[in-house]
């Protein structure tokens, strides 16, 4: 039997509080029934908890697009694993590239949020990686990928069925109305894979990991990248605005 796909709905800063609840009750209904795939939604922090009220029962699960590596504590302004979780949150999206661009996150503050959701145990961890346009272009890609899954996962010891999914989002792709030509996305993926057997050994990457892509996918171009032997579903921004076009990609992917 084919794996279950993850399909996510990235909403980053785009909708009001009002808008996101009634996009969250469009997905719901939108939704009823729909079993062939995990889908999940990640609103701003600030609606999260009302969002949760709106998806119970729905199937649809909840996630976050940041959090804090500590526990508890003097962090101004800051949101630990256990309030998302407290919150109803089952995702937290970690190390996004926007959060890299401008938030300065870099690779050491990845590698403690990443301990620190595993640590917590309560929350999937949606660890985003890519390459930038100028990576590519210089063929530094794998290297790239490799060496973001080193720092990210530096340390981290997984326990028992925690699960873990590897967005792989290549930067120049994010938001550009131009995806990655599937065959590429298969490669990169692969290597993805491959750097985790090395990094956390392969018995771990086949039982509790998952490889998804993210960068401009849409109804029109998903169909072909519904086959891909190392793809496990897809992180969607732009697409995922709209409750009939984010049903659509769903529907596509996991035909
Ligand atoms: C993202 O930023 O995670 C993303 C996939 O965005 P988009 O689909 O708009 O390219």
């Amino acid at each position: 039997m084919p794996r279950k796909k993850y399909i996510i709905a990235n909403w980053k800063m785009n909708l009001s509080l009002a808008q996101t609840l009634s996009l969250a009750k469009k997905f719901k209904e939108k939704f009823k029934g729909f079993k062939q795939a995990e889908i999940a939604v990640c609103p701003s922090t600030l609606v999260l908890a009302d969002t949760a009220k709106i998806l119970r029962h729905s199937g649809i699960a909840l996630g976050a697009q940041n959090v804090f590596w500590q526990e508890a504590g003097a962090y101004t302004g800051e949101v630990s694993p256990a309030m998302l979780s407290e919150a109803g949150c089952g995702y937290v999206i970690l190390g996004h590239s926007e959060r890299r661009k401008y938030l300065l996150e870099n690779y050491e503050i990845i590698n403690k949020k990443v301990r620190a959701v595993i640590k917590n145990g309560e929350l999937i961890p949606i660890v985003c990686i890519g390459e930038s346009s100028e990576e590519r272009k210089t063929d530094r890609r794998d290297f790239v990928l490799v060496e973001q899954l080193e720092q990210a996962f530096s340390g981290v010891e997984i326990f028992g069925n925690q699960r873990i999914i590897i967005a792989y989002e290549p930067i120049w792709a994010i938001g550009t109305g131009t995806a990655i030509e599937p065959a590429e996305a298969e490669y990169a993926h692969k290597i993805i894979k491959l750097a985790l057997n090395d990094i956390v050994g392969m018995r771990l990457v086949s039982q509790n990991f998952n490889v998804v892509y993210g960068g401009s996918i849409n109804s029109k171009n998903v169909k072909s990248f519904a086959d891909l032997e190392n793809m496990d579903g897809l992180l969607v921004g732009g697409a995922s605005l709209n409750a009939d076009e984010f049903f659509k990609v769903a529907k596509e992917i996991t035909k």
